[in-house]
């Protein structure tokens, strides 16, 4: 029998949690994400979490709104105007994900270049992975 008005619009047909990790700021604290029908809906910590413990910052607790922002920016940009300031048109220009991609690692690539020459290292710099230090973000 087909659903009809209300009753098809109550309907959950999915309510899940995802455990990913916060893109608030270079923490990455581990968080799980409260999604009904497609929907985030809510952001919590996770309570094994080695560095928060459980606990999500507000910055964190506020990803929904920056998910959900209307003027969040949905795809990349580039700056075509050189001249900077205030006032001045950058005259963003639209681009695909793969010159995005392309773009930055190129730049990635000749910035790691450019650093092992002037600092003789012979490999990209890594993460800090010393033992006990806190591995997440402000909280
Ligand atoms: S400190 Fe806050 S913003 Fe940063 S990763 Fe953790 S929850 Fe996210």
């Amino acid at each position: 029998m087909a659903m009809q008005g209300a009753e098809h619009k109550s309907k959950i047909w999915e309510d899940k949690w995802v455990h990913t990790a916060c893109g608030g700021c270079y923490g990455g604290c581990a968080i799980k994400v409260h999604v009904i029908n497609g929907v985030a809906v809510a952001i919590e910590g996770v309570d094994t979490s080695l560095g928060a413990r459980g606990g999500v910052c507000g910055k964190g607790a506020a990803g929904l709104m920056m998910l959900y922002d209307p003027n969040r920016l949905n795809y990349p940009l580039r700056r075509t105007n050189p001249q900077k300031g205030l006032g001045v048109d950058p005259q963003w220009k639209r681009i695909t994900w793969d010159e995005a991609l392309s773009e930055i690692a190129d730049r990635r690539k000749r910035c790691w270049l450019t650093t092992r020459k002037r600092c003789g290292r012979t490999v990209p710099p890594q993460p800090s992975t010393v033992a006990g230090e806190r591995p997440a973000g402000t909280l």
